[in-house]
């Protein structure tokens, strides 16, 4: 596999350790527009991964990701409902987890040092992990830096992508014109998707799965960062 060999784990370092280190981290404090608010999601039965780029405003102000017109309609090409995706059995890990601001063409990239500081950290304990969905082009630099690949190629390139890979670009509204000149990503691209989310969840035992949902309606208010 082409993409980015999991670091070994530190025998010092829990997962419950690091999610509680990231989530009081102020590291870029002095560069973003408003005080820290790590949004992320994991856990150590997590089967799916979705690497996306950084909280949106909204998703700041509430701590929930995805819950936004975004999140519909990534939650529609996964073919997943609300409560399986915020389910313990997926997590939600983007480049970067503080809301990094905006200009006029749109949210400001995720600052580099928030992948530096904690991806590898958090990934090492997620070792159940049978699809991850790269969701748009700083997830595919990131996962797939050996390939030099643009997101447009890793997203057309799906056939030849790592075993249990794939790229997606971001759901946002912003990416329909991209959408649109490339039906086929509908067309040909979703459908795979979909198998593949619903093979991963596969392996999670029906009960357990069942058990997961609840913990997912429940937990939402859960996974906002420190306020
Ligand atoms: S973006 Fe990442 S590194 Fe920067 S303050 Fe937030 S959690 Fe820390």
């Amino acid at each position: 596999m082409a993409s980015r060999a999991p670091c070994k784990r530190s025998a010092a370092e829990s997962l419950d350790d690091v999610v509680a280190r990231a989530r009081s981290c102020n590291h870029c404090a002095s560069i973003l527009p408003h005080a820290p608010r790590p949004v992320f999601r994991v856990h150590a039965d997590a089967r799916i991964l979705v690497a996306a780029q950084a909280p949106g405003m909204r998703v700041h102000r509430t701590g929930i990701p995805f819950n936004d017109p975004s999140g519909d309609r990534l939650r529609r090409w996964m073919g997943i409902e609300r409560a399986t995706f915020y389910s313990p059995s997926i997590a939600l890990l983007p480049m970067a987890f503080c809301f990094p601001g905006s200009s006029k063409s749109g949210d400001l990239p995720p600052p580099k040092d928030c992948a530096k500081i904690w991806r590898s950290r958090l990934l090492v304990h997620l070792d159940k992990i049978e699809l991850t969905i790269l969701c748009g082009s700083y997830a595919v630099d990131w996962h797939l830096s050996a390939l030099h690949l643009t997101l447009s190629e890793a997203v057309a390139r799906w056939r030849e992508l790592p075993a249990g890979v794939i790229a997606i670009p971001h759901p946002s509204g912003r990416n329909n014109g991209w959408l649109k000149r490339r039906p086929w990503f509908e067309s040909d691209l979703v459908p795979e998707l979909r198998r593949k989310v619903a093979l991963a969840l596969k392996s999670v035992p029906q009960h357990r799965l069942s058990r997961l949902h609840q913990e997912g309606r429940h937990s939402v208010s859960q996974w906002a960062g420190p306020t």
